[in-house]
C-alpha cells in the first residue's frame, strides 16, 4: 500500500531519518523537512541496544554502524565512592550475535542514517520549519511528526501542554581517552555517572543529578566544567580524573510528557520523542524511535492507511510505555539516598549476580530480545 504514496516526515532526527528510510524502502516517495540548516546531533554518545540494532540492520545499515561504533561487551554497575564493582552484566549473548549493543558518537549515527535515507531516494530539505497549520505538500498522503520532545503535531493531536521537568539534570561531555568496550555506571545518592567509549580514542560521559526545579532559561546550555566537578567531587578517583580533563560541557534539564494518548489522525502519525519522550536511564529513546519507524512502515506496507495507522498505535504504544516506566524505575534505583538502603541494594545485586549471573540481563529479555523487524 506504500508504493507511490507521498509522505512528509517532519524532523531529521534519529526517528525521522529511520522512518524516512523504512518508508522509502517500501516504495513511498518521502520528503524530510528539517528546520535546522544542517543535519546535526549533540556532541555526545548514544547506546544502541540489540532491539534498535535490529532495525538498523533491516534498513541495510548494520555494517556501517558496526564500523562506526564500538561493540559493547558488558554493563558494569559500580559504587560511586570506591568505584567497586557491584554487578557486571555480561553482554556476550548479544555482542557475539547478529544484533549487538553498539556505543557510538551521535554525529556518526546520524550521518549513517542520513546517507542511508538519501541512498533510497529520500529528499531531505534543510532550513524547513513546519507548523501544524501549514498546508500539506502537493499530493501529500501522510505527514509524520518526528519533531522530538516539543512536537507541535503532538500538541495539536493531544492538546497543548508544556513538557514537565523530571527532577533530573544531565551534563554531557566527551574526552580523549581509551576506554574498555563496556558501559560503566557509578551509582551514588541522588546522582549517577555513565561512561563508555565511542571509538577513535574518545570517552563519553553523562552525569545525572537530581534537582528540585529547573530555573534556567531554555532546555540546555553550556556549563562550567567546575560545576560538574563540584557535584561529583565525592566520586571515585578515576571518575574525578576523567572530570578533570573535561574542557567543554553542556547541561540539560530533562523534561518529558506522558506517553501521548493519540498517535495519529487520518493524515498524521507521531513517532519517537514526539509520541513518548523518556528519561535516558534505560537508553531507549532513540531505540524506541527506530522501532516505531519500522512498525509504521510495516503497517502502512500491508494495510490501507486508516487501518494501518490504528494498528501502528496498537503495536507500539504499550511497548513504548513499558520502556518509559522501566527507565523511571532505574532513576529511583540508581539514586538510592539512604546509605543503609543503598548498601542493602548493592549487596543484593552482588549476591544475585554471583548466584545467577545471567539473571540481570534476563530481566530485560522483553526489551533487548525483541526483534520488531521479525514480527
Ligand atoms: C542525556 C541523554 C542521553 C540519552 N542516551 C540515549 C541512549 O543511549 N540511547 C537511546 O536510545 N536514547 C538516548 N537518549 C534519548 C534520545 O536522544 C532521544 O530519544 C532521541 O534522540 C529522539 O529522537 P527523535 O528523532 O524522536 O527526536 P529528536 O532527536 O529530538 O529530533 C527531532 C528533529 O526534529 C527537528 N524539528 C523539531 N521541530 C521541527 C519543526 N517544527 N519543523 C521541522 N523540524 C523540526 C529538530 O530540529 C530535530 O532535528 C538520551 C537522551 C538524553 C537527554
Amino acid at each position: 500500500m506504500l508504493i507511490g504514496m507521498q509522505i512528509t516526515v517532519v524532523g531529521a532526527g534519529i526517528g525521522g531519518l529511520a522512518a524516512a528510510t523504512a518508508l522509502a524502502m517500501r516504495g513511498a516517495h518521502v520528503t524530510v523537512l528539517e528546520r535546522a540548516t544542517a543535519i546535526t546531533e549533540v556532541g555526545a554518545g548514544i547506546q544502541i541496544s540489540p532491539n534498535g540494532f535490529a532495525v538498523l540492520e533491516a534498513l541495510g545499515l548494520g555494517d556501517a554502524i558496526r564500523a562506526a561504533g564500538v561493540i559493547s561487551r558488558a554493563v558494569v554497575l559500580r559504587d560511586y565512592a570506591r568505584g567497586a564493582e557491584v554487578l557486571r552484566i555480561n553482554l556476550s549473548k548479544y555482542s557475539d550475535g547478529p544484533h549487538p549493543f553498539v556505543l557510538i558518537h551521535r554525529a556518526r549515527l546520524i550521518d549513517v542514517l542520513a546517507e542511508g535515507a538519501r541512498a533510497v531516494g529520500v529528499d531531505i530539505r534543510l532550513g524547513a520549519e513546519v507548523h501544524p497549520s501549514d498546508p500539506p505538500l502537493p499530493g501529500e498522503d501522510l505527514r509524520v511528526g518526528a519533531e522530538g520532545l516539543h512536537s507541535q503535531m503532538r500538541a495539536t493531536l493531544n492538546g497543548p501542554g508544556d513538557a514537565f521537568f523530571t527532577g533530573q539534570a544531565a551534563w554531557r561531555a566527551v574526552i580523549k581517552d581509551d576506554a574498555p568496550p563496556e558501559s560503566q555506571v557509578f551509582m551514588g545518592k541522588g546522582r549517577h555517572l555513565v561512561t563508555y567509549p565511542l571509538g577513535n580514542g574518545l570517552r563519553n560521559i553523562v552525569a545525572i543529578e537530581e534537582r528540585e526545579e529547573w530555573t534556567e532559561e531554555g532546555w540546555s546550555h553550556p556549563d562550567s566544567p567546575d560545576n560538574l566537578r563540584r557535584a561529583f567531587s565525592g566520586y571515585a578517583p578515576e571518575v574525578r580524573g576523567w572530570l578533570d580533563r573535561i574542557e567543554e560541557v553542556h547541561l540539560w534539564g530533562l523534561h518529558r510528557h506522558s506517553v501521548a494518548p493519540l498517535w495519529h489522525s487520518d493524515a498524521w502519525a507521531l513517532l519517537g520523542d514526539a509520541a513518548h519522550p523518556t528519561l535516558p536511564f534505560l537508553a531507549q529513546g532513540a531505540n524506541m524511535a527506530m522501532e516505531d519507524a519500522w512498525v509504521l512502515a510495516d503497517c502502512l506496507g500491508s494495510l490501507p492507511k486508516s487501518e494501518a495507522l490504528a494498528l501502528y498505535q496498537v503495536r507500539r504504544r504499550p511497548r513504548a510505555a513499558r520502556a518509559v516506566e522501566a527507565a523511571n524505575a532505574n532513576a529511583r534505583n540508581f539514586h538510592l539516598r539512604t546509605p543503609v538502603l543503598r548498601d542493602a541494594a548493592h549487596l543484593a545485586l552482588r549476591l544475585g549476580g554471583a548466584v545467577a549471573p545471567s539473571a540481570p540481563l534476563k530481566r530485560y529479555d522483553w526489551l533487548y530480545g525483541y526483534d520488531v523487524t521479525a514480527s
